[in-house]
């Protein structure tokens, strides 16, 4: 019998790069916190981690997310409410291993994503047999110019880029997490069957 999936994802909003590859904080959107939770709902994540170390964010996330849980949004959008009690806010992404390793008796399996190739990488389906074995696995997820290099040699691996057709590669984190969260846990029955 397969073993439960444990799987959570974190939008980290530092330390990520700028354009110039700079180390910043960038902000936390609205969208991001809909759209990531919406697509971890739909794919059955257990939580979706926002990590921003700065308090003014920090109480920003909480407002959005309290409304369409608890406040008016919840009661208008009961299914919405479902997606958006996903997220739990955290400072930083030690908080977030602690939590999960306390939750789950083993720190997580730690799995960066980005546009770019990089060494340190598993491939979609090493991570399915993971996932299918019941390995806890904590995927991460950038914004701005995307995860800064120090955190990205502290994972225990990166997933290969999801690339196009052409040179152009500039996905919202918003669609990268849906594509990849379909590649590893999206039902494909009767899709490829001809
Ligand atoms: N150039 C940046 C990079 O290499 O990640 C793009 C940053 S993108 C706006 C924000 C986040 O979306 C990335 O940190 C990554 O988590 C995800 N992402 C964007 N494009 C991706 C791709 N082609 N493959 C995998 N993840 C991607």
């Amino acid at each position: 019998m397969a073993a439960e999936i444990r799987l959570d994802v974190a939008l980290v909003h530092y330390p990520v790069v700028n354009r110039k590859n700079e180390i910043i904080g960038s902000a936390v959107t609205n969208l991001d916190l809909h759209d990531i939770a919406r697509a971890g709902r739909t794919f059955g994540v257990n939580t979706y981690w926002v990590v921003t170390p700065y308090r003014r964010q920090q109480e920003l996330a909480r407002q959005i997310t309290d409304h369409w849980t608890e406040g008016y949004g919840g009661t208008a959008n009961p299914d919405r409410a479902g997606a958006l009690s996903l997220i739990r806010i955290q400072p930083g992404l030690d908080g977030v291993i602690a939590a999960m390793s306390e939750a789950g008796g083993t720190p997580p399996l730690v799995i960066a994503t980005s546009a770019d190739r990089c060494t340190n990488s598993m491939t979609y389906a090493g991570l399915q047999r993971e996932l299918k074995r019941g390995t806890h696995v904590l995927l991460l997820f950038g914004t701005a110019w995307g995860l800064a290099p120090e955190l990205v040699q502290k994972v225990n691996a990166v997933l290969p880029p999801i690339q196009g057709v052409g040179e152009f590669n500039h996905l919202s984190v918003r669609s990268a997490v849906s594509i990849i969260l379909d590649r590893l846990l999206g039902n494909r029955e009767g899709e490829y069957t001809l």
